[in-house]
């Protein structure tokens, strides 16, 4: 039986003292639910949440981390530095990253592994095709290849412990969302492949979201599919009652 996994990323938005004012009125709202949910913040807002979260239920992500511990990186940040914060998630391969900042299926791969073998940090790997790929019938095929590249070398247990975010490119930000039946198709793709290189058990635990407008007025049929065990919220994870509202989908 998987939980739902509901989880916002802020991108690049908010300032320390927006995510504290942030933080006071989510937990003012927040109920301990059936739901699992975390925010994943910019770096220099992580030790802030984690403190204005202590006591709580809602866990903290990165949206990124470096596949070396130290070295000549200028501009990055390590595992170790995030395992000193105690953060409980990290968002990898998100679209805006391979898109403007040259992430690629290898370097994904590294992240995870090195996030996998040597941490309990869980990795929110992102996928998904952009609207070139969809009008050209070819998403499924794009979905699985990363699927396949992302996963290399990763053992059955690692994966069962991940999450995977299904994020169709053209429906980020656009306010276009994916129909609940798409959405929940390629989540089913994506548990079939898991299936295929994996197990029935990996791909029975694999928790699997959708992410792209997520909204309090679409949470619910999105949700209610059987394949989508939870949801990554851009936009409307930056409003407290918002995230609340999809939160209690
Ligand atoms: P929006 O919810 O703003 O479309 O963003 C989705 C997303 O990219 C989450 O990672």
């Amino acid at each position: 039986m998987r939980i739902p996994f509901i989880a916002g990323n802020w991108k690049m938005f908010k300032t320390k003292k927006e995510a504290k004012e942030f933080a006071e009125e989510f937990r003012t709202l927040y109920k301990d639910t059936d739901v699992r949910t975390a925010i994943c913040a910019p770096f220099t807002q992580l030790d802030t949440l984690k403190e204005a979260f202590a006591g709580t239920n809602i866990g903290v992500g990165a949206q990124n981390v470096h596949f070396e511990d130290e070295g000549a990186f200028t501009g990055e940040i390590s595992l170790p530095m995030l395992k000193e914060i105690g953060v409980d998630y990290c968002v990898i391969g998100h679209s805006e990253r391979r898109q403007y900042f040259n992430e690629t299926d290898e370097t994904v791969n590294l992240k995870l592994k090195k996030l996998l073998n040597e941490s309990d940090i869980v990795p929110i790997l992102c996928v998904g095709e952009n609207l070139e790929q969809r009008e050209a019938g070819r998403e499924k095929e794009i979905v699985e290849g990363q699927i396949r590249a992302d996963l290399a070398g990763i053992a059955a247990d690692k994966v069962a412990s991940m999450v995977i975010a299904y994020e169709p490119i053209w429906a980020i930000g656009t306010g276009k969302t994916a129909t609940p039946e798409q959405a929940g198709e390629m989540c089913a793709v994506i548990r079939g492949v898991i299936e295929e290189l994996y197990d029935e058990d990996t791909c029975d635990r694999v928790i699997i979201q959708y992410g792209g407008s997520v909204k309090p007025e679409n949470a619910t049929e999105i949700m209610n599919m059987d394949e989508i065990d939870g949801a990554l919220v851009g936009g409307a994870s930056l409003i407290p009652q918002k995230f609340m509202d999809i939160i209690n989908f």
